[in-house]
């Protein structure tokens, strides 16, 4: 069926076979709206209920916690949003996804701190822009260099200065173990298509003692905290999605490891020069940085081969210009413009690794 290799899974997973079947019920004959009284809306009902309480155990939240919204965007909208009619100074890191940084940057006291050069944000620095009560929002695992932040550690300091944390773990979810108990964040966002479910459903976590505002107003559905009907189909694609995903975690995470590793042996090989960006990467994400080549055409000449790859992160592929992640971390414009992310996923395969590793070689290295 298929005759491209695609290796940008942290663009969007292809939607898993077993969510698939779950939701087409709910497309099809159980289509009722689960907030009417009669006994047509049982099924949808019960359905949307166990899909909170199957989304609630895999980050071990209790049912109530969790908020569902059309995706990341819109969960980090409603958190920052939030912070702003409170009036509270936003703190996000230099390397937030513009759901995060353009939100916030609506506050009139917007505060962005840098991070190392591996991504990574200094819990000094948070530390000093702590000065009164603020929102905090650092991502969990960046979208474009995978680096996995330390959140339990910047939410406990967030915390001891009597501020409100919240996390974009709209890569992380159903690719690296998450406990909210553990944590002890405020707010998580979240979003299906990156875990193998469908596009457009997300949630937001909220713990249950934080006080939250809806962004969207209307009806009272999720506990007058998101107005509208709820997607119930792509909710159940949602919970099933992630629920399949956490339970074959170690499995999914131990194959692209594998991967990354024969990626990189042919890479190795043959000599190529490259910068790997990041640290403690999310499984499959691979930013690598080629000095003197052009990202975007890379991506082009991978293209014409059969391979989808990303430069920089997805929602900016229209931009050419080096992307704020990597100015964040001081890439060296050598190699900043010759960026492309590779994100393997647990559908690909050691046969997928080993073309598009010898795309690249054959591209960068033409007369080897
Ligand atoms: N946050 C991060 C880190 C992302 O990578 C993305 C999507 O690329 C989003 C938020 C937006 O999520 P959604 O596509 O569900 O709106």
């Amino acid at each position: 069926m298929k005759d491209f290799v695609y290796v940008d899974n942290a663009a969007t997973t292809r939607l898993s076979t077993t969510a698939l079947e779950a939701m087409m019920p709910f497309l099809t004959s159980d289509y009722a709206n689960p907030s009417q009284p009669y006994s047509f809306s049982r099924e949808s009902k019960k359905a949307l209920r166990n899909a909170r309480e199957i989304i609630a155990e895999c980050i071990n939240a209790d049912p109530c916690e969790i908020i569902f919204t059309s995706g990341g965007t819109e969960s980090n909208n409603t958190i920052i949003s939030y912070a702003i009619r409170k009036g509270w100074p936003v703190v996000t890191s230099a390397i937030e996804h513009h759901a995060v940084l353009k939100t916030a940057d609506l506050s009139p006291y917007h505060m962005i701190i840098g991070v190392d050069n591996y991504g990574r944000v200094s819990e000094q620095i948070l530390k000093d822009c702590l000065n009164e009560k603020s929102l905090v929002s650092i991502m969990m695992a960046n979208n474009e260099i995978g680096t996995i932040q330390d959140i339990k550690l910047l939410c406990e300091l967030t915390h001891a200065n009597g501020c409100v944390f919240h996390t974009d773990a709209v890569q992380a979810l159903g690719h690296i173990p998450i406990n909210v108990n553990n944590i002890e964040v405020d707010f998580l966002s979240a979003s299906a298509h990156k875990f193998n479910g469908p596009k457009g459903i997300g949630f937001l976590y909220k713990q249950h003692n934080t006080h939250l505002s809806p962004l969207i107003l209307g009806g009272s559905q999720e506990y007058n905290l998101r107005a509208g009907t709820e997607n119930v189909a792509s909710i159940i694609g949602m919970a099933v999605a992630l629920k399949e995903n956490v339970d074959n975690m170690d499995k999914n995470a131990k194959h692209i490891h594998l991967l990354e590793n024969q990626f990189f042996e042919i890479l190795d090989n043959a000599k190529v020069r490259y910068i790997r960006n990041g640290i403690n990467q999310i499984p499959g994400n691979i930013s690598l940085s080629v000095p003197g080549q052009s990202g975007e055409l890379l991506l082009h000449r991978m293209d014409l081969k059969g391979i989808m790859i990303s430069t920089g992160s997805a929602c900016d592929s229209d931009n050419t210009q080096i992307s704020h992640v990597l100015k964040a971390i001081e890439l060296d414009k050598l190699y900043a413009e010759g960026t492309i992310r590779i994100s393997f996923g647990k559908d690909n395969t050691i046969e997928d690794a080993i073309k598009v590793a010898s795309a690249l070689i054959s591209i960068i290295q033409p007369s080897t």
